[in-house]
């Protein structure tokens, strides 16, 4: 499994946000886990107070602390990390104090340069508080700041010195600004929320709508934060804009203008939801069509298409659609189990896959499958759920991948680090099939997948190809040691 390294929310209103900034960070959970946190700024003491917390944003916040996170705009953060980063510390929204104010940052994505951008400003006798690439940022700009004055000339020098992923949510004391990378590689989306309308008080998240009925507008990594509040998608972050958000509306100005478009296709293949529009993309719908074009590249005679719940889904709706194979949830997912142990030996191995997923022998045994997922990364869970569905009694077991094979390594914000993890590098498509025990196996093609997305030549593709639309580092290696997504 991949993760996902962080989403970003900021609002605006004429009511208190802390509720509504809660419930948008909880529609977005799925893209970090490990720990999260919420600034606002309070009006009535003229500062940025957050409250961060390690764990699920469910359980961070209580109603008294967002009762104490008073203020009518504000921004929050959900956060994976690697394992060494997995620190209070490292939570974000990061906070620092300027001669100006203060300056609270919230990051999703990946500066490549940031530890030569370090050790430059460390020769200089900056002084750093965590290995973050958030704190490279937000030094950076409260350095630009105290030239400039101004946030956005400030925004648009530091984009010239950082190089990579970045989707942003920035309080400069009592103004919010959203900031999307030059190439537009993390998702950023703006939307308008309603007013008039009841909702959540601040503190108020049991029974509530989440909404606070002051209208004003929301920025967030996805637009499934906007449907929980009701608000309407406005528009899409353009890549290196910066747009200034007010409880009345955004001012949006392409400050790094000229690199070519290059959005994360995995985040169309497996990491928004499936009800996220992502540059005037349905995530659902690209699936489906990807699995449609997979039972077109790929055919096989079967008696059933299943989906490795819950990640295969919509590609195995789609397989079924176009190839008229019956469609079937034959592997029963365990919603309780979240993770299990790394257990020595195959037995111990086994009885984890089969906490999480079961067979439904009955409906499988003497059936030809068609297994579809959305990914492989290692093969190692595809092998175990093949070895499922055979020991189920099925005759055949055919296996359909949504993502092309991934064969380079992800510098960009995704937990994807060396290439010896990836299965598919420097093998065979019939190596790959002899490893994970399939009878057959087709992945979709890169130019197939393009198309299903839909966005023509506007995608990042690097994991695929080991072509990347910024340089990665010097050393060609991810920066494995530094807390991820700052
Ligand atoms: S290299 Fe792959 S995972 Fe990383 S940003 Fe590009 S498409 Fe996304």
């Amino acid at each position: 499994m991949m993760n996902e390294e962080c989403g970003v929310v900021g609002i605006a209103s004429r009511n208190p946000v802390s509720v509504s900034i809660y419930y948008a960070l909880r529609a977005i959970q799925h893209r970090g886990q490990e720990s999260t946190g919420i600034s606002v700024f309070d009006s009535t003491l003229c500062r940025i107070k957050t409250h961060k917390s390690m764990g699920l944003v469910e359980r961070a916040f209580g109603s008294r602390d967002l009762d104490k996170l008073k203020g009518n705009i504000g921004i929050g953060h959900v956060r994976y990390s690697t394992a060494g980063g997995s620190r209070i510390e490292n939570a974000q929204p990061l906070t620092i104090s300027t001669q100006f104010g203060e300056i609270s940052l919230a990051h999703n994505g990946d500066i490549v340069n940031a530890d030569a951008l370090r050790a430059g400003r460390k020769k200089e006798g900056w002084a750093f508080t965590t290995e973050t690439d958030s704190e490279v940022i937000v030094r950076l700009f409260a350095g630009e700041l105290s030239q400039t004055k101004d946030p956005v000339r400030a925004m648009a020098r530091v984009m010239r010195q950082i190089s990579g992923s970045y989707s942003l949510t920035i309080l400069v004391g009592n103004r919010l600004f959203a900031v999307r990378d030059p190439n537009g590689i993390k998702p950023l989306c703006i939307g308008k929320l309603p007013s008039g309308s009841g909702g959540a008080g601040s503190g108020a998240i049991n029974g509530a709508s989440g909404g606070n009925g002051g209208g004003g507008y929301i920025a967030a990594s996805e637009s499934v934060s906007l449907d929980l509040l009701g608000a309407e998608l406005v528009m899409d972050v353009q890549p290196g804009e910066m747009v200034e958000i007010t409880a009345d509306g955004i001012a949006g100005s392409i400050i790094a203008p000229g690199a070519p478009r290059a959005h994360c296709m995995f985040e169309y293949l497996y990491f928004a939801r499936d009800d996220s529009v992502i540059d005037g993309r349905l995530a659902h719908e690209v699936r489906e069509s990807i699995g449609e074009r997979l039972a077109e590249e790929y055919p096989v005679k079967a008696d059933m298409v299943v989906p490795v719940p819950d990640s295969g889904r919509t590609y195995a709706i789609g397989y079924a659609k176009r190839s008229g194979i019956p469609f079937d949830e034959v592997l029963i997912k365990n919603r309780y189990i979240w993770r299990t142990f790394i257990m020595p030996g195959q037995e111990q191995r086994d009885i984890n896959v089969r906490l999480k997923l079961n067979p439904i022998k009955g409906l499988i045994n003497g059936k030809r499958i068609v297994l579809v997922d959305d990914s492989i990364v290692r093969g190692t869970t595809m092998r175990r759920i093949v070895n499922l569905v055979r020991s189920a009694g099925a005759k055949e077991v055919h296996v359909r991948v949504g993502c092309p094979p991934i064969v380079s390594p992800c510098y960009l914000g995704i937990d994807m680090h060396t290439v010896d993890q990836f299965i598919a590098a420097g093998r065979q498509i019939e190596e790959v099939k002899k490893e994970i025990g399939t009878d057959s196996l087709g992945y979709i093609s890169i130019g197939s997948m393009v198309k299903a997305v839909g966005l023509g030549n506007s995608l990042c593709v690097g994991c695929l190809t080991g072509k990347y639309p910024v340089p990665p580092p010097d050393n060609a290696t991810p920066r494995k040691t530094k807390q991820k997504c700052i």
